[in-house]
């Protein structure tokens, strides 16, 4: 246990409650995205408040549909998106305390939310810390305007230029950026000259990410149309297999194949979904993992604000999906007792014996119950979850 001990070790937590709020809106639809956002411009939303009396409606009736979810304590609010830093301050304050009055909250509960770049502001960054945010994270991708192009984001030079002191001088301690690597025109220093800037200001979380090309986004047409070349593949392999060694050396725990934090600055939400931890997600196109059921909601705002199809739910299959979340953690996790709690007998013998293969081929270590994956099964990772997938 030599290696594991300076490292949290995961395990199975089932009592408590993630909550998850989607909000759709966008200043502008991002190229590469195929989340449901909605680009709208620099106004409000014209549906934001009835928007935010759909989310409490829709919090009601999930818990009417299971009233055993009020039996547990919600540790960690996401007010995701979309941008949800686009919606006013006062109307996520009253969703929070509506939360906080039909579910008992932590004391130390993480409440999470999204921010981008144009929105950031020290006075934002005041006005939730005042109702209670206590993690925020940016959606950055690159500080370089050639990238932010290509990726068709919206570029506000005197915001970039800012974002680092604000963010430095956040009275929110625990922040969090999204770098993205890979994109086409940018080569790997410059995505490392992003990275040493957020190094050089040691904020405590870094979600590096390759671009990747989705169906049915603007730029996966762009490239049919040979519009835009596809992301940089050499490139992306190259920086991720560079990127474990040179965050250790900055002091960040490789958490997930993406994410890295100084001890202590994991997402916890985000830790939910990969150690398959139950969430409610709330809004238009929000999934949820729900006393062993799962859901997902139109990704069309008009439709969810008149019908919400509150009794649509599919039982989860642990087999098929425990692979998919719980091996993407690159730090350590108590793997027989997830394996134990979530799985069937015949599926626990499968999941065991794919396991001892992998640390036969010096790709993973396991002592007493505990899962490591080695750097090694890195480039192998899809490969090694299909293996072991039902
Ligand atoms: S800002 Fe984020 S959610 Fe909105 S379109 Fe761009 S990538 Fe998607």
């Amino acid at each position: 246990m030599k290696e594991f001990t300076k490292e949290t070790i995961w395990q199975v937590r089932n009592s408590t409650l993630g909550v998850y709020v989607h909000f759709p809106y966008c200043l502008k639809k991002c190229d590469y995205c195929d989340f449901f956002s909605v680009g709208i411009g620099s106004g409000p939303a014209n549906d934001e408040s009835t928007l935010f009396n759909a989310y409490q409606k829709e919090v009601l009736e999930r818990i009417s549909h299971f009233p055993k979810l009020r039996e547990r304590t919600v540790d960690t609010v996401f007010l995701g998106g979309g941008t949800p830093s686009k919606a006013s301050s006062t109307n996520w304050q009253n969703l929070i305390q509506f939360l906080r009055s039909e579910f008992s909250f932590a004391s130390d509960t993480e409440i999470s939310i999204e921010i981008n770049p144009e929105d950031l502001s020290p006075k934002l960054l005041e006005e939730y810390a005042s109702i209670g945010i206590n993690r925020v994270n940016v959606g950055v991708q690159t500080l370089n305007p050639k990238g932010l192009e290509f990726l068709g984001r919206h570029y506000d030079k005197n915001k970039y230029d800012s974002l680092v002191s604000t963010l430095t001088h956040s009275p929110i301690k625990r922040v969090g950026i999204d770098l993205m690597y890979g994109i086409p025109g940018l080569n790997a220093s410059d995505f490392y000259q992003d990275l040493d800037i957020f190094l050089g200001a040691n904020l405590p979380h870094l979600s590096l990410y390759s671009l990747t090309l989705e169906k049915g986004t603007q730029y996966s047409r762009d490239v049919s149309e040979k519009k835009k070349t596809e992301p940089e593949e050499y490139t992306q392999s190259d920086i991720l297999i560079t990127l474990p060694e040179l965050m250790k050396k900055f002091g960040y725990r490789w958490y997930e194949v993406s994410n890295y934090a100084k001890p202590g600055f994991e997402s916890k939400h985000n830790l939910k979904y990969w150690t398959y931890e139950p969430y409610l997600g709330i809004g238009p196109g929000a999934h949820g993992m729900i006393e062993g059921f799962r859901y997902g909601n139109p990704r069309n705002a008009d439709l969810y604000q008149k019908k919400l199809p509150t009794d649509k739910y599919e039982p989860i299959t642990p087999s098929s999906e425990l692979s998919l979340t719980l091996f993407r953690l690159f730090s350590p996790f108590r793997y027989l007792e997830f394996i134990e709690t979530h799985l069937e007998k015949k599926s626990q013998s499968k999941y065991i014996q794919t396991i001892e293969s992998w640390e036969k081929r010096g790709l993973c270590e396991l002592d007493d119950g505990v899962f490591q994956w080695k750097k090694e099964a890195l480039l192998l990772l899809d490969d090694l979850i299909f293996e072991i997938a039902d």
